[in-house]
């Protein structure tokens, strides 16, 4: 008997020679993914002996998503920032907003971006910051409860500026360096390595909110403790001109002076960097959270993620946040980063729809250290899998589900998703969530929040609402 039987269809396996098996099959057992193949040499095995046999005869069946890049305390706040730059973005509106949450207004929010993960396919993600305001544990239990994978970071800070403007942090957001960093370690005392699903790394803020001392901490005890590190580097000129002013160096140089590359360090976006600090990242092995659709709309600038991956660095994918994205949906994400390298360089090869799914894939895993159990469909990993429904008249006819994935694609043409073994979507029905209970409790938060705060409490639009 195996658990689950998936047959037919094209499987993306993402394994170590990118085989595209066309009416493959897939078994799985335990949570493992233990054959691959061919369906008519494996129906004979598993069609009658499974206890859930999928037919995907009109699907692609591939590794679940990876996001690299996701703040879970921002699912309350689309469309309450549009039109700002960075800085202005934080200052007036997201951090008041975050500095005002109450923890069930925060559980709330983290529900409905992970039940929307879910519903676009992604089976793993980094989240970048929790605060003790946002209840760290209770939203890492309601992730636990959702079947998804998780690396999660908790903030770690001493400071209360961004770049080179002292003092913006709003105060509803602002720890002590001692309590943050000891409170990141309570947290990966209680819950780091749970059952290969949920890890906890440091997140130490953006430069400007840490000091040198508390950087260096971090980076000693994420090695002594075996776990990873992310954070924000250049990601606005704004970035640059601090790092320069006050240490004489580049960001990356920066981050790498302070401890903060190698292989568990996952830098986001890193914009604003030169072909220096393009082989220092390569040389470290740091990867990078690549998140398109979040630069253009913050005006930020475009990543030179043709020119990393040229040069050996391994870049994920991200999405960022609700009120910079405003989805959390990685497949449309794909479609922006396919997009901005040709803009960018006005090279029309210069990404391929391989490059866009392989960041989205296995190149996430191994950003989150976890491209051992998930990444690829291979006999001995974990069962990460989600099947997409071509049979759709802007997926059809299917000549190449690559291209077909990054270009065209949606996360709502997810139909299943599978995370270790277990079925966590079917037909697009969330078995793990009440979908009903958390769109009204997402709706019931914001609502409190914006009525709190006096931000959103109107819509940013230049039309009457009659
Ligand atoms: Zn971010």
């Amino acid at each position: 008997m195996v658990d689950i039987y998936i047959r037919g269809g094209w499987i993306i396996t993402m394994d170590s020679e990118r085989r595209i098996i066309r009416n493959g099959a897939v078994a799985v057992e335990d949570g493992l993914i233990i054959d691959i193949g061919k369906k008519e040499q494996m129906d004979g095995d598993y069609k009658a002996y499974a206890d859930i046999v999928i037919n995907a005869e009109r699907d692609i069946v591939l590794p679940g998503l990876v996001n690299t890049h996701v703040h879970l305390a921002q699912g309350l706040l689309r469309a309450c920032a549009d039109y700002l730059s960075l800085i202005d973005w934080l200052k007036d509106r997201v951090w008041p907003l975050q500095g005002n949450y109450k923890k069930e207004e925060a559980l709330a929010s983290a529900k409905i971006v992970v039940l929307e993960m879910i519903k676009s396919g992604t089976t793993a993600f980094l989240e970048t910051g929790l605060v003790s305001r946002y209840g760290p544990d209770e939203i890492i239990e309601m992730i636990r409860g959702s079947g998804l994978r998780a690396a999660v970071a908790r903030h770690v800070m001493d400071l209360k500026g961004y770049a080179t403007k002292e003092n913006i942090l709003h105060e509803g957001l602002v720890e002590l360096g001692d309590y943050s960093l000891k409170d990141t370690i309570r947290l990966i005392e209680k819950y780091h390595e749970w059952d290969n699903k949920i890890w906890v790394w440091f997140g130490p803020r953006t430069p400007g909110a840490v000091s040198v001392e508390l950087y260096r901490e971090i980076a000693e005890k994420a090695r002594e403790l075996n776990t990873g590190i992310t954070m924000h580097l250049a990601e606005v000129r704004e970035d640059v001109e601090y790092t320069l002013r006050d240490f004489g160096k580049k960001p990356v140089e920066f981050a790498h002076w302070l401890g903060l590359t190698g292989r568990n360090v996952v830098l986001v976006h890193v914009v604003w960097v030169d072909d220096d600090e393009i082989k220092l990242l390569s040389e470290t092995k740091t990867s990078v959270s690549h998140n398109p659709s979040s630069n253009m709309k913050l005006a930020s600038g475009a990543a030179r993620v043709s020119d990393m991956l040229r040069q050996g660095v391994n870049v994920a994918l991200g999405t960022d946040g609700g009120p910079s994205n405003n989805t959390y949906d990685l497949m449309r994400e794909m479609k922006h980063a396919a997009l901005l390298q040709p803009l960018r360089t006005l090279r029309p090869d210069a990404i391929r729809a391989e490059d866009i799914l392989e960041m989205a894939t296995i190149r996430g895993a191994k950003a989150l250290m976890i491209d051992h159990l998930t990444g690829s469909i291979e006999k001995g990993k974990r069962a990460d899998v989600i099947i997409v429904d071509y049979w759709q008249p802007h997926l059809h006819p299917l000549n190449n589900p690559v291209s077909h994935l990054v270009y065209t694609a949606s996360g709502h043409d997810v139909k299943h998703s599978i995370i270790d073994g277990r079925l966590i979507m079917f037909n697009r029905k969330v078995l793990t969530m009440k979908e009903e209970e958390v769109l009204e409790e997402a709706e019931k938060a914001a609502w409190s929040l914006y009525e709190r705060t006096g931000i959103c409490k109107t819509p940013d639009l230049k039309w009457p609402v009659v």
